[in-house]
């Protein structure tokens, strides 16, 4: 079976939902402690000398955060490595070649698992004392600006709060910038980062026990909807490990000994991954390529399947269910949820429409944002 990152992708869920709990937990945190007592003349005075209370209680969130996610990263990066390694197995397996019984000893993964999972837990880790600080600053700003204007009645105090609670709603807790400069939401941010840490842990496992078998080169697909990243790389033969760069190698025959076969290579594996292939949500797959045997297997027909543009409108529509449910979670009152939540399920009716016209399969746990997970 060829090895693509969307085979391990879908495990990233068990860790950003984790957070996205964490998320709303700290927003209705903050909006109840600042709802308390909001029409007291000494509202501002009181919820800032109640700053400690808050900074414990996001202690409390992020102590749990840190346990839990540790614990559904490693797990989440062992099934991701099982399933690429799964997949190779039974790519070898398919073969009418000795590599099959090569296949079927098991490899030490302990060690690469590990390190996989350490580096994941590192990155989630860091965003940990931002959201302290984001969690405080929102905190004290709604306070400064719900008392800029000196005569501010309780009433209008009540509205600016709720102004400016939503408009942190919307945005959740952010600051969170990836390599390429982009800012993200943390649950977008968190969830971006599993995705492609354990796509690449999939499609390491393949290589890793293909390389244990001893096949050297690999064929990348011909995708229908390729990302333009990927264009340069679509239906070449790499090798498995080893030297960059374009050639002709010289390689035995995949089942008749001593016949030499000549072919064209564009690079190594590694070196297409470097330049972008098999980034998150890639299209492509790799699989083995046997000398004189495996044939290039064309483009593939466009699949009935959505275009890009229409799976990237869905993911637009999954980030709005999201802006607003945690709209709602910052709802200072009845009112206030209750039109939050009308949002959601017109959002969600969007999101079904699409999935209907399309056949794009609805990814629920992209709208999710609720604590019964
Ligand atoms: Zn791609």
């Amino acid at each position: 079976m060829p090895v693509s990152p969307d085979l391990a992708e879908d495990l990233a869920t068990a860790v950003s939902s984790l957070y996205e709990q964490a998320e709303l937990a700290l927003i209705e945190k903050v909006t109840r402690a600042l709802a308390e007592g909001l029409d007291s003349p000494l509202w501002a005075e009181l919820k800032l000398a109640a700053l400690g209370n808050l900074r414990a209680a996001v202690d409390e969130v992020l102590a749990a955060l840190q346990a839990d996610a540790s614990g559904a990263i490693g797990q989440a990066v062992a099934d991701a490595y099982e399933r690429g390694q799964q997949a190779a197995v039974v790519e070898l397996g398919a073969l009418a070649t000795g590599t099959a019984a090569a296949a079927a000893e098991a490899l030490p993964t302990a060690a690469a698992v590990d390190r996989l999972a350490s580096a994941l837990v590192g990155e989630t880790e860091a965003t940990h004392s931002r959201i302290l600080r984001s969690t405080l600053d929102v905190y004290r700003r709604v306070i400064a600006e719900a008392t800029s204007a000196p005569l501010l009645g309780a009433t209008t105090r009540r509205q600016t709060a709720q102004r400016a609670l939503a408009r942190f709603a919307v945005r959740g807790i952010t600051g969170f910038v990836d390599n390429s400069g982009r800012a993200w939401n943390l649950t977008s941010y968190v969830e971006m980062a599993t995705r492609s840490a354990l796509g690449r842990a999939a499609v390491q496992a393949h290589t890793d026990r293909l390389g244990a078998a001893g096949i050297e080169l690999v064929i990348v697909s011909d995708a229908p909807e390729e990302c333009p990243r990927c264009k340069p790389w679509e239906g070449k033969i790499l090798r498995r490990d080893g030297a960059s760069g374009a050639g002709t190698v010289e390689v035995e025959h995949a089942t008749e000994d001593e016949r030499m076969v000549s072919v064209r290579v564009a690079g190594s594996l590694p070196e297409a991954r470097s330049k972008g292939l098999m980034h998150p949500n890639c299209r492509h797959n790799v699989s083995i390529y046997l000398p004189g045997l495996t044939k290039p297997a064309g483009p593939k027909k466009a699949r009935s399947r959505a275009t890009y543009e229409q799976s990237q409108k869905q993911r637009y529509l999954e980030r709005q269910v999201r802006a607003w449910k945690r709209k709602a979670a910052a709802g200072m009152d009845d009112a206030a949820r209750r039109s939050a939540n009308a949002k959601v399920r017109a959002y969600q009716g969007r999101i079904r429409e699409l999935t209907a016209a399309t056949g794009l399969p609805r990814k629920s746990h992209r709208e999710q944002l609720t604590r019964s997970r």
